[in-house]
C-alpha cells in the first residue's frame, strides 16, 4: 500500500509523499492546474506499441506556472541538501514542459544540466541533445511523471551509463504505482525523490480492462496533456 495523506475528490487518487512539501500547496496545485484524470481511454506512449491507460497524470499544465515549477523545485532542491545526495549532472529528457523544473532544481543547486532526446511520443530517442555527461560522472536522473517507473528507473540510468557516468538518485514531480516504480523505491531508498503519487494503472493492450469491455479506441495521452486549460 502507498503511504503518505490522501487528497479530497477525484484526487484521493493522489497522495503527497514528500514530508517537506506543503499540503496546502499542493492542493492549490492540483486545483488549479487540475493535472489528474481517472476518466478516458489514452495511449502512452502514443504509438503502435504503447500501453493503455484508463485515466492520466500530466505534468504540462504545472510547467505553465512558474511559481508552480519554483514550489517543486525548492522541495527537490531541499531533499538534494538534507540527503547530501553528491551528484555532477542533472539527467532529464527533452520533455518541453520537464525542462523548466529540471532548470529550476538546477539553478538551486548549481548544478548542469544534460538532456535525453525525447519523441512526441512520449518514447526516448538515442542520443543526448543537450549538455553533456563527462566519463565518471554521477548523475541525479530526472522526469516530471514516471507512472511506469521505467524511465528514471531503468531507462535514463541505461542512458547515463552508455555516455560513461553513474546514476546516483532519482527525483520526479509524480511516480506511478507500477512494479518498476516499486523496484526503484526499493533499490534506491531516500535517494528517489517524489513530490505525490499517483495511482494510474497502465496496461499493455492485450490486459486493457477498457478495451475488454468493448470501449472505442484508445486516444493519444497528448490529448488530455496539451488540452487548453
Ligand atoms: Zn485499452
Amino acid at each position: 500500500m502507498i503511504g503518505g495523506e490522501r487528497i479530497g475528490r477525484s484526487e484521493d487518487r493522489i497522495r503527497l509523499v514528500s514530508p517537506t512539501f506543503a499540503r496546502q500547496r499542493l492542493d492549490t496545485i492540483l486545483g488549479e492546474t487540475r493535472p489528474f484524470t481517472e476518466d478516458g481511454h489514452f495511449l502512452y506512449p502514443a504509438d503502435a506499441n504503447g500501453s493503455h491507460a484508463s485515466g492520466f497524470f500530466a505534468f504540462e499544465q504545472i510547467a505553465r506556472v512558474p511559481a508552480f515549477v519554483g514550489a517543486i523545485a525548492d522541495d527537490i532542491a531541499a531533499w538534494i541538501r538534507l540527503g547530501r545526495i553528491e551528484f555532477d549532472v542533472l539527467f532529464a529528457p527533452a520533455q518541453p514542459p520537464v525542462r523548466p523544473l529540471t532548470e529550476a532544481v538546477a539553478e538551486r543547486v548549481d548544478r548542469p544540466t544534460a538532456y535525453w532526446e525525447y519523441l512526441p511520443s512520449g518514447r526516448f530517442g538515442d542520443r543526448l541533445v543537450e549538455g553533456s555527461v563527462s566519463k565518471g560522472a554521477k548523475a541525479l536522473v530526472f522526469n516530471g511523471v514516471s507512472l511506469q517507473g521505467r524511465c528514471v528507473g531503468l531507462r535514463l540510468p541505461e542512458f547515463v551509463e552508455r555516455l560513461g557516468g553513474t546514476t546516483v538518485a532519482a527525483a520526479v514531480f509524480a511516480k506511478g504505482v507500477a512494479a518498476t516504480v516499486r523496484e526503484t523505491e526499493v533499490r534506491m531508498g531516500s535517494r528517489f525523490y517524489a513530490t505525490v503519487q499517483v495511482d494510474v494503472p497502465v496496461y499493455p493492450p492485450s490486459e486493457c480492462p477498457a478495451c475488454r469491455a468493448g470501449a472505442a479506441p484508445p486516444v493519444s495521452w497528448r490529448t488530455f496533456a496539451e488540452r487548453v486549460p
